[in-house]
């Protein structure tokens, strides 16, 4: 074979793969394969068509806008066409990119640019007639969409007419196209997945193909209940009254006309200007309410963006920066059975290792047996994995058009994987237990491993292996025998020598001295995390006071409902853990009584106020803060203004931290902010 023949072969079966992908992503909404996956495929076939021109042809994926209209609904041929846009992946091509253009223009000053999120939905054409909307379509190939009039409509913010504060006829262009991207929140995804779920509908893999499949509804009934938004980022046509130089004016226009323009534009000069852009979106890019994948960058000038033109499908003024991928597909090799701290039994993915947002990923959680049915995912089977900042990753779906013929079931495991013991399926909950409470040594590392924690009794050193070698050795049964360990048989373990078995013995002394909320979180009683044991600490001040309530004056508590409620009495007439609580106590473990018991909820000091928390914690997750900040009674806001109390500021904190000073907000850094959540105000605070 010939070196020519096989470059033309690889050619033709990108191009195959990547229309293929096309029809599945853009007509039926439901992939075949990650994006990254598609654009390093697009990537190499425009590799090999560059080297090797004579293979370009008309219909390339790399020559044209993918898409095309669905039937069912009518055609709108576009005036002026819908493009795509050209990508960047690094600081050095985003260099080129600007060199390219300076030297077209032969710029004899810097470039400024309009720069934008790069919303992940999809694109349409908004036309408006002396104010009215007349049409709304999508992309289609660039050429050719479809109509979405009618459910576009039903689209809450879109305006059926412009905003025309003169109510002068010459205020509205005769006739207005402008381009705008319509999206789902992700919020918005969640709830209508939830939806699905319940009515047995169609469940979409991300917000993308949620927003795609809901302005494709031909009925507008359907659409209607579709959580859809949108924001405006170009005007393709305008009357020649309206004489527009920018595209930033554009915009500002549009947007005095009530059509929505995102918050987060704005105009940078330069490469530097342009990479800072990048930075801070990708900082933000997990706070956003809806998902982008990176950020466009636009020419300002009109002028000069009509000098530049454009290339087969996409503009030269205007290019996208994507952000590292989110998604992935790989392949499910197993599922394994873990057993939680209450005994619950997780399945958990081992996959083929993957990259995901600059990670290798090997494993994901499912959940529970009702995920995994109603994923129906089979061993072997091609996954998408899901993955965004330090979220745990997620098996999104098995891509069912790929699933090998030798994919097999998975099946529960009848006994408890680990101690044998019988499993049970509490009602009405999704998830499966092992029975056997602590004599299950799973359940006992994980309780070892709970009550050991930083935000629990926070006793250093002591791991996950260590705990392992403590259970299987039979020096633990329950965590009070941790305070009965000895040097000798410690240091004898594994990894351990006398060094670390007293420093390990140190941190046990240490760990003695703690709160009434962090000793009630370490007991583990189901249900009952950081802010039910801080609502329970504040109203009940003392162990000996909560240990005798009945469910009644435990329900009186916030944050405690009929099944916390039932939990905690239970928990405490159970024998074993009345003997581990009078051990730990008999051996040290103690805390200031006057801790919370002073501070009523009512008179905390983030009771009734707005916080705002930034930059990254340490000791606990956002939501976690948050839950900690509600339960006492405070409004957690994301946005910085006058009425914020108070900005809580973690690591790396950016933009929200000046906000508060420059509004001269009072700053919180962690463990001052722990210390108020735990102590409320002392003296040297107020
Ligand atoms: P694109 O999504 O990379 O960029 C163009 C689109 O960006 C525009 O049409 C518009 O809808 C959107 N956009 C969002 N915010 C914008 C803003 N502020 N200004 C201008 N445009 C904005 O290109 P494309 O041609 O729509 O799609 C190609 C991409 O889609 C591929 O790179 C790939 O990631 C994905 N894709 C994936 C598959 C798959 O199987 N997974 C298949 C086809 C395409």
């Amino acid at each position: 074979m010939t070196k020519s023949v096989s470059v033309q072969e690889n050619v033709l079966s990108l191009r195959q793969k990547l229309k293929e992908y096309d029809y599945h992503y853009y007509v039926l909404d439901d992939p075949l394969v990650s994006d990254a996956q598609y654009d390093r495929f697009w990537q190499e076939l425009f590799r090999l068509e560059q080297a090797h021109p004579e293979f370009i042809t008309a219909d390339s994926p790399t020559q044209k806008v993918s898409g095309q209209a669905v039937s069912g609904s009518k055609e709108v041929v576009h005036a002026v066409p819908m493009l795509s846009l050209d990508n960047v992946f690094s600081e050095v091509t985003l260099g080129e990119f600007y060199q390219r253009l300076s030297d077209r223009l032969k710029a004899q000053e810097p470039i400024t640019f309009v720069c934008e999120p790069k919303l992940d939905g999809l694109a349409v054409s908004l036309i408006y007639e002396k104010g009215v909307l007349v049409q709304a379509a999508t992309r289609g190939d660039g050429y050719v969409g479809e109509d979405i009039t009618h459910n576009i409509k039903t689209i809450a913010a879109m305006p059926l007419s412009l905003r025309n504060p003169n109510d002068q006829a010459e205020s509205l262009p005769a006739e207005l196209e402008v381009r705008a991207e319509v999206f789902m929140s992700k919020s918005g995804f969640i709830d209508l997945n939830g939806r699905m779920k319940v009515e047995g509908g169609k469940i979409f893999a991300n917000p993308r193909n949620a927003a795609a499949g809901s302005l494709r509804q031909l009925d507008p009934r359907v659409a209607a209940q579709r959580p859809l938004e949108f924001y405006c980022y170009a005007v393709a046509r305008i009357s020649s009254e309206f004489q527009l130089h920018t595209h930033e004016q554009a915009l500002k226009q549009i947007q005095a006309w009530g059509l929505r323009v995102n918050p987060l534009l704005q105009l940078v000069v330069g490469v530097p200007g342009l990479e800072a852009y990048y930075q801070t979106i990708l900082k933000q890019r997990e706070q956003l309410p809806y998902e982008i994948d990176g950020v466009v960058f636009k020419v300002n000038r009109l002028d000069w963006q009509e000098q530049l033109g454009f290339v087969a499908r996409a503009p030269r003024w205007a290019v996208a920066y994507k952000f590292p991928a989110i998604e992935a597909t790989t392949t499910l090799q197993a599922v394994e059975f873990q057993v939680g701290r209450t005994g619950v039994i997780t399945p958990v993915a081992r996959l083929q290792p993957v990259e995901v947002g600059g990670v290798m990923i090997s494993n994901a959680t499912l959940h529970n047996m009702d995920e995994v049915v109603r994923l129906d995912l089979r061993i072997g089977d091609q996954v998408v994995v899901y993955r965004a900042g330090d979220v745990i990753p997620k098996v999104v779906k098995p891509i069912l058009a790929r699933r090998p013929k030798t994919a097999c079931a998975i099946m529960m495991p009848s006994q408890c994987p680990v101690c044998g013991s019988c499993l049970q399926r509490i009602e009405s909950e999704a998830q499966i237990r092992c029975t056997a409470g602590l004599f299950c040594p799973a359940q006992l590392i994980e309780s070892v491993r709970h009550f050991a924690s930083r935000r629990a009794l926070d006793i250093e050193g002591l791991g996950e292996k260590l705990i392992k070698q403590l259970v299987d050795q039979g020096m633990v049964t329950t965590v009070a025998d941790l305070y009965a360990l000895e040097l000798e048989p410690l240091a004898a373990l594994e990894r351990m020598g006398i060094k670390s078995a007293e420093n390990l013995l140190e941190a046990l002394q240490n760990s003695k001295q703690t709160t009434l909320p962090k000793f009630l979180y370490a007991l583990g009683i189901r249900e009952v995390g950081e802010a039910t044991a801080l609502c329970l600490a504040q109203a009940f001040k003392t162990l000996e006071a909560l240990m005798v309530a009945d469910e009644q004056s435990l329900e009186a508590v916030k944050e405690v409902g009929p099944v916390v409620a039932g939990r905690i009495v239970a928990f405490f007439q159970e024998p074993h853990n009345r003997q581990t609580i009078e051990r730990l106590q008999a051996v040290g473990v103690c805390w200031p009584q006057i801790s919370v018991a002073e501070a009523s909820i009512e008179e905390h000091p983030f009771m009734g106020k707005t916080v705002v928390l930034t930059g990254a914690l340490q000791e606990m997750t956002r939501v976690q803060a948050k839950e900690q900040l509600q339960a006492l009674g405070a409004k957690v806001s994301s946005m910085v203004s006058k009425k914020t109390d108070y900005v809580v500021v973690g690591q790396d904190a950016g933009s929200k931290l000046k906000k508060a000073q420059e509004l001269q907000i009072k700053t919180l850094d962690e463990t001052t902010f722990i210390r108020y959540l735990t102590e409320g105000l002392t003296h040297d605070d107020a």
